[in-house]
């Protein structure tokens, strides 16, 4: 345990992030996600990036932004540029929504979400060729006349769609006002030079969606790797809605180490005399994603 993490050179033009919502602060499961996309984005030598969703005001909680980027600094998780907030970046979102409603590739639409959960819950196009021209109580769709049937996870191999997600016209922008997490972290992505996409697995579920949207945008496709998702000892997923506790700034080294065993690590016996700084060292240099767990979820006591 004798590494010191040094300055770290890039030689390699993968960029990786972490893009934690602060809708709470940072959980176990969260923190895995952070790790897992660190130890894969350093094991390539690239630059890791912070990015705050902070897109939906009424589920953000005052102050977890500045909580979670606390939290990452109390682990070692050093970030490589300066913090992205989404919120800062509304005029990207809509002059692409702007653009895909006039080349017709987005419409609006008048559906409310009671309408579409009555007609069996998926979207069925009822607004694609209404042509409405004011915008006012609608949402935009993004018409998608090539879903994707499956993606390849770098990890998990193939990853299928069902076809009635995969061809739904899925939203861009909500009918009150906020633009779509699907939208606005492919654009980000895009625009910040994201490489891979490393993320915890109930992420999976969109993950056609937003290749979709580099396919409308001609841009290079990024890869994925899923991460398992924490799940609590009643087997519920851990998330900020499950009241998932907070992680502890001040016990950073235990928080560290479940993590990295979560995520497949076997540690060595002296790991605990190691500082937060040489664990992420040599986490870097033992990552592999043979170590990461088959399935898409695990509990996280260990
Ligand atoms: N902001 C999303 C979340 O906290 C993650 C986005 C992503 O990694 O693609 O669930």
């Amino acid at each position: 345990m004798s590494n010191p993490q040094g300055s770290q050179t890039h030689h390699s033009n993968y960029v990786g992030r972490f893009a934690p919502s602060p809708s709470g602060p940072l959980h176990f499961g969260s923190l895995v996600a952070a790790l897992g996309s660190y130890f894969q984005t350093k094991s390539q030598q690239g630059q890791w990036l912070v990015r705050i969703e902070d897109l939906d005001p009424p589920r953000e909680m005052p102050g977890a932004a500045k909580m979670i980027l606390e939290t990452l600094d109390a682990h070692g998780l050093v970030w490589d540029q300066t913090v992205v907030y989404q919120s800062q970046r509304h005029a990207l979102y809509q002059e692409q929504i702007e653009t895909w409603l006039r080349s017709e590739r987005a419409y609006y639409c008048q559906c409310t979400r009671k309408q579409i959960k009555q007609g069996g819950g998926f979207y069925l196009g009822t607004c694609r060729n209404k042509a409405l021209t004011d915008g006012a109580q609608c949402s935009v769709r993004l018409k998608v006349d090539d879903p994707i049937a499956f993606f390849d996870d770098e990890k998990h191999g193939r990853i299928e769609i069902p076809a009635q997600l995969a061809q739904e016209d899925f939203i861009i922008k909500r009918r009150d006002g906020l633009f779509a997490y699907n939208l606005a972290v492919v654009l980000d992505d895009i625009d910040q030079g994201v490489t891979q996409v490393v993320r915890g697995a109930d992420l999976i579920e969109p993950t056609g969606r937003q290749i979709n949207l580099y396919r409308y945008l001609e841009q290079p496709e990024v890869s994925y790797i899923h991460l398992p998702l924490a799940l609590d000892q009643h087997g519920n997923k851990l998330s900020k809605q499950n009241h998932a506790p907070a992680v502890d700034n001040k016990r950073p080294k235990h928080t560290i180490m479940q993590a990295m065993r979560f995520l497949g690590f076997t540690l060595p016996d002296d790991f605990e005399s190691a500082s937060v700084e040489q664990m992420l060292h040599w986490g870097v240099k033992n990552w592999h994603l043979d170590l990461l767990p088959n399935s898409l979820s695990r509990h996280s006591a260990f």
